[in-house]
Formats: structure tokens, C-alpha cells, sequence
């Protein structure tokens, strides 16, 4: 029987280009190194490499039918997924990919609402036209280099995640900044797909969040579904936490109740107000991680770790880390570790530091880091409170310029991508705002109160409430697009949102 009796045409083609993928080579021709350096064993591997040839053969499935009309449209791709039993927001990926690769050219099609002197104007979107290039994949050159071009470009977050997946661990963060050993690597570009800052199709990722197949714009905080201010009432917690100990209390039930075996997280290192990444194993750690930290932590570097292998896994971190977990979930790369990942308990974040960053701001506090005992931005400033009691401040808009560059084109306050949202802005003091983002999320919420580990009330019954948080959130997207404006600009790399 031949091949063409049991596979249509069609399909065989899809594979061939598939194959011919710039990193699906690179995973087969890798294979013995990958295996020495020990990070995957064979049978991860396989399903590594299969998970990616499944991944590339549905996207050339896409180009190939697009590259059938002249012109698409948003009606294309409905028909498409419905055709072919795939859901158009795994459709939608495919395309964002097919367009970040020049495959195909997309341009959106919105209504534009004017404002006025109170409402900024709003685009709303109607379609897409989408026009195929054609062009022979054996002889496209691959867009999958590995992230230096976002460390080069002074791009990176910082997240950890490229790290913490990388097959041959050829590549690390430290202080902030990666560094690949470009002996070892592969050039497999697993690092590009997985990282934030290369492209992050933001509506696509609200639209995973909310569950949904309908093409909307998002509020300034993302999507929610209950917003809550809540505080701990474990002793413990409460007596070292920041504000209202709600994330801490969150792993304190995950571990209790066996729902997790281990979760990551930030911790203080040898260096005082120097975080490092920690992998936690039980709640008798957690009071470890208490306390704001504004110095990035590469906490997701640590996701390689041997022992995580089939583990259930909590992940506390910034929005940029929700962000590189979310775009895993939708752009599956068959690793093991991020598989396994159930929750993800997101952060407020407004921007962060580098060490030598806050050094310099407490030297303009004309305070001794090492005397620091907790640090915090609210109101508008940055608080430094000594353990000699003195509360010291400085407005946030005399040390921006030593947040780090990358922050600048941030444009999530909220941990949009999270399961939980949990930061202090809305609440009053001592209590924290919490955004549930999913399903998985309201469970865990709601069993904090059953099991009368949180008092919780309804933001709306709390003052300044959501209106500050939307405000705020807002702003920080418009400085966001702001700085993404000047890099279109200057020519510089920036990340396609
Ligand atoms: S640095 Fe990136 S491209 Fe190089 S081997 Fe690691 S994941 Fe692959
Ligand atoms: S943003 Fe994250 S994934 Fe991207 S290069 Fe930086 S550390 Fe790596
Ligand atoms: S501001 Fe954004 S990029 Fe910077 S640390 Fe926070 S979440 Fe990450």
C-alpha cells in the first residue's frame, strides 16, 4: 500500500515542510549533544522533538491553505479551524508565528471611536487581511536565533525562562543579564520561541486566560473574573509579610493540602536585598520568601532542575514571568517541567532594579543597604524603612531613570497572564488586592476562605479600590507604548506585541 493510500497529499506535504524547519533539524543534528548534557533524558527528548514537528506541522498546514487565496480573512480562519477540528485561538497562534517568520503579511483591520477631552480614542477590531508570500521553506532563513539578540538589544526581562529550558544549559542569567556559551549551543532557538520579549501576542493571551474565541479589547488590567482585598490570618505570615501575605498564604494551602510539590519563588541571598531563585519543598519555607524584593530575580532559570521532573509545580512571580509561562502554555514546546506547572501566582510589578541600582538609592537616602529592613513603592514614592524605625522616601520619578531599560516597555502592572493576581495598589495598608484571572484561580481562592485562612472582602467595599489600580495600570501602558514608539523610531529591537 503506498504511503499516498494511507496519508492524503496534503498532510505528507505539511510533514516535508515540517521537517525541513530550520529548528526541527537543529533538534535531530543536536541529538547526542542534548543527550550528553544531561537536561533531558531520551524519552523527554522525543517528546520534545515531536511535540515541536506536531507544532510545525500545523503551522505550515495553515500557510499551506492560506497560500491557496490571494487574500484571507478572519472568516478564513474560522472556516479553517472548523475544518480541520482545532480552535481558532490555536489558529490564531499559528498565524502570529507565520507572521513573525514573513510567511504571511497581516494587517488589522479596526473602527476607529474618537475621544474627547476625557477618553483617549480606541481602535476596535473588525478583521483581518491577511496576504500568503510565497516562499520555499528549505530556503527561509531561520528567525529562531538564540535570545543574545534580546540581551544585545537591552530587551530582556530577565525571567529566566530561556535558562531554565534550554536543552544543552549552555545559557544562564545572572544580576539581570544573560550570557550563552555559544561553544555549546545548539542554535535549536527553543530560547526564542519560549522568551516574552521576542514577540507576545498580548490579546491572545487574555483571550487563552478568559477561555474565549472572541476578538475584543481587554481592560487596563487584563481579564478578571472577581476582584477581592484580602488578608492572611496565619500568624506566622502575617508577621513578616509586606502587606497582606495573600501569595504566601496561597503556597501555605497548595503544600498543606498536597496540591503542589514544590513551588519557585524569590528569596534574599547571602547579599542582603540581592534576591535569588528558590525552589521551595514545603511551607516551612515559605516565611523565606516573604517580602517585596525590587531587584529581578531569574526565578524561572531553576524550572530545569532534575527533581522538578513530574512534579506538580507553583510558580510565584512578576508579570513577566506569568507572561513567559502563559506563552509556553500556548506555544506547546513539549518540555517537561513547564507541563507540570498548575499554578501560577502573579505579582504586581511597576518596574525593578538592578542592585547596583538600589545601592545608588539608598545612597541618595543616605542609608546603609545592610540597615534596610523593608522596601516599598506606593503613593508615588520609594520607601526605605530602616531597622532603626526611620521611614525614609524619595518620589519614584527622581530614581526612573534607574529602573532597568527593559521595564520601560512593560505594559502589564497586574500579572495579566497569572492564575492570581496579588500586589498591594488598591487596597489599604496591611491588605492586598487580588485579582482572580481563572478557574483554577477562584478555586484556590475560594479554599483560602473555607479553610478561614484569609479574611476577604469585595474591592468595591474597599478604598481607593480598582478605579487607582486601572489608573495606574493604565499609565504604565501608555509609557509602555510610549518607549516601544521611539524604538520603532530609532530602529531599534523591541518586542511584537
Ligand atoms: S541558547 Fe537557545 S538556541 Fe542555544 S541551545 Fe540553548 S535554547 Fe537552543
Ligand atoms: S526575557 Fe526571559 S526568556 Fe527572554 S531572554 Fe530574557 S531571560 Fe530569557
Ligand atoms: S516591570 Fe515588567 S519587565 Fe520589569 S520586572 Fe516587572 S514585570 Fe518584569
Amino acid at each position: 500500500m503506498s504511503l499516498e493510500e494511507n496519508y492524503s497529499w496534503e498532510f505528507l506535504k505539511n510533514i516535508a515542510d515540517a521537517l525541513d524547519s530550520y529548528r526541527i533539524r537543529a533538534l535531530i543534528d543536536a541529538k547526542k549533544d542534548i543527550l550528553d548534557a544531561g537536561v533531558y533524558d531520551e524519552t523527554q527528548y522525543e517528546s520534545i522533538l515531536l511535540t515541536m514537528l506536531d507544532e510545525e506541522k500545523s503551522k505550515y498546514s495553515l500557510y499551506n491553505s492560506l497560500k491557496k487565496n490571494s487574500e484571507s480573512n478572519l472568516n478564513t480562519l474560522i472556516k479553517y479551524s472548523e475544518d480541520n477540528a482545532i480552535d481558532l485561538n490555536k489558529t490564531l497562534s499559528f498565524l502570529e508565528l507565520l507572521k513573525n517568520e514573513k510567511l504571511v503579511i497581516v494587517e488589522e483591520i479596526n473602527e476607529k471611536i474618537e475621544g474627547d477631552e476625557n477618553t483617549p480614542e480606541k481602535l476596535i477590531f473588525q478583521d483581518f487581511l491577511i496576504i500568503p508570500n510565497d516562499i520555499e521553506i528549505s530556503k527561509l532563513k531561520p528567525i529562531y536565533e538564540p535570545v543574545k539578540v534580546i540581551f544585545d538589544s537591552k530587551v530582556c526581562s530577565g525571567c529566566g525562562l530561556c535558562a531554565g529550558i534550554c536543552p544543552v544549559n549552555c545559557l544562564h542569567i545572572y544580576n539581570g543579564f544573560g550570557k550563552i556559551d555559544e561553544d555549546k549551543c545548539i542554535r535549536c532557538g527553543l530560547c526564542y520561541f519560549v522568551c516574552p520579549r521576542t514577540y507576545l501576542p498580548e490579546r491572545l493571551l487574555n483571550m487563552t486566560q478568559e477561555n474565549t474565541t472572541e476578538i475584543k479589547e481587554y481592560s487596563k488590567v487584563g481579564h478578571f473574573l472577581e476582584a477581592y482585598s484580602a488578608r492572611t490570618k496565619i500568624k506566622d505570615i502575617s508577621d513578616v509579610c509586606q502587606d497582606g501575605g495573600i501569595s504566601s498564604t496561597c503556597l501555605y494551602y497548595l503544600f498543606d493540602n498536597d496540591k503542589i510539590d514544590f513551588a519557585l519563588g524569590a528569596k534574599m541571598s547571602n547579599t542582603l536585598w540581592r534576591p535569588e531563585p528558590i525552589l521551595l519543598k514545603n511551607k516551612e519555607g515559605i516565611v523565606s520568601t516573604a517580602g517585596t524584593k525590587y531587584v529581578n530575580n531569574p526565578n524561572l532559570q531553576i524550572l530545569n532542575q532534575s527533581e522538578l521532573k513530574g512534579k506538580k509545580i507553583a510558580v510565584v512571580g512578576v508579570p513577566c514571568q506569568m507572561q513567559a509561562l502563559l506563552k509556553s502554555k500556548i506555544y506547546n514546546i513539549g518540555f517537561p517541567s513547564l507541563d507540570n506547572i498548575e499554578y501560577r501566582i502573579g505579582i504586581f510589578c511597576m518596574e525593578s532594579f538592578s542592585y547596583e541600582s538600589l545601592l545608588k538609592i539608598c545612597e541618595k537616602l543616605d542609608v546603609d543597604i545592610d540597615n534596610a529592613k523593608k522596601m516599598d513603592i506606593n503613593k508615588g514614592k520609594f520607601f526605605v524603612y530602616t531597622n532603626k524605625g526611620e521611614e525614609l522616601s524619595v518620589p519614584i520619578k527622581e530614581i526612573s531613570h534607574l529602573a532597568r531599560e527593559d521595564c520601560e516597555i512593560c505594559y502589564d502592572l497586574t500579572s495579566e497572564s497569572a492564575d492570581i493576581s496579588i500586589g498591594s495598589i488598591g487596597s489599604p495598608s496591611g491588605w492586598n488586592t487580588v485579582l482572580i484571572r481563572t478557574e483554577k484561580g477562584k478555586e484556590l481562592y475560594n479554599e483560602l476562605i473555607n479553610n478561614k485562612l484569609i479574611e476577604s472582602k469585595p474591592i468595591a467595599d474597599v478604598k481607593p479600590g480598582l478605579p487607582l489600580l486601572q489608573r495606574i495600570a493604565g499609565s504604565k501602558k501608555s509609557t509602555c507604548k510610549k518607549h516601544v514608539k521611539s524604538k520603532v523610531e530609532e530602529n531599534k529591537r523591541f518586542p511584537y506585541y
